[in-house]
């Protein structure tokens, strides 16, 4: 099945990692490909140690701020996304690929093709702005909805992103936390 788990409310990535634990209990074999990401955030430490579970970051550090994408993060999403092809696996999680199919930096073809030629695995897709060829192809799409969060007055909101809250305050003039936000 393919699952799309999209939107701009919070929860998207920690749905795919708990699809992942779930799995993973099951006796299912998953690989985890980040998009975007230096696997810098807590729940990467925390999955490394669970069985059947292999998690692969692509990303560079610092953030994607209005829209200023360097040829790095190109090059690194399309490793993740070669990386990704290669993976055997009962589950596969392409965490944020979303965004990188929205900038851009790989084909929306070849996810397509690649998605209707696999016959072996689950594949979930998540990220804001999923494009609508995926969506027309997925089994099972969510969108996460924000209601409220406490950090969309924030100047660089993720709104847009998703990827820049180290700099942010909430409301309360409080940071990301560790362990909540990243
Ligand atoms: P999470 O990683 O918490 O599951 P996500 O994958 O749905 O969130 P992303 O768009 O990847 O969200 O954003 C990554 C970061 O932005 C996370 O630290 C997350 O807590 C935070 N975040 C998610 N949604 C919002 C929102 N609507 N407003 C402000 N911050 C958000
Ligand atoms: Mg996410």
């Amino acid at each position: 099945m393919i699952f799309v788990l999209t939107g701009n409310g919070k929860g998207k990535t920690t749905c795919a990692f708990g699809m992942a634990l779930r799995a993973s209990g099951g006796g299912k074999k998953v690989c985890i490909v980040q998009f975007l990401k230096t696997g810098g955030s807590s729940e990467i430490k925390a999955i490394k140690n669970v069985k059947n579970i292999m998690v692969k970051s692509f990303g560079e550090k610092g953030f994607i701020i209005n829209r200023k994408l360097s040829q790095g993060q190109k090059d690194l999403a399309q490793k993740a996304f070669t990386f990704a092809k290669k993976c055997a696996c009962d589950m596969l999680i392409l965490d944020e690929i979303n965004m990188a199919l929205y900038f851009g930096f790989i084909s929306i073809k070849e996810v397509v093709s690649f998605i209707k030629e696999n016959k072996k695995c689950n594949i979930v897709l998540t990220g804001r702005n999923c494009p609508k060829k995926i969506l027309q192809i997925a089994d099972l799409v969510t969108e996460f909805k924000e209601i409220k969060h406490y950090y969309n007055i924030c100047p660089h909101s993720p709104h847009s992103l998703g990827q820049n809250l180290v700099s942010c305050r909430n409301k309360k003039g409080q940071k990301a936390q560790k362990g909540i936000e990243y």
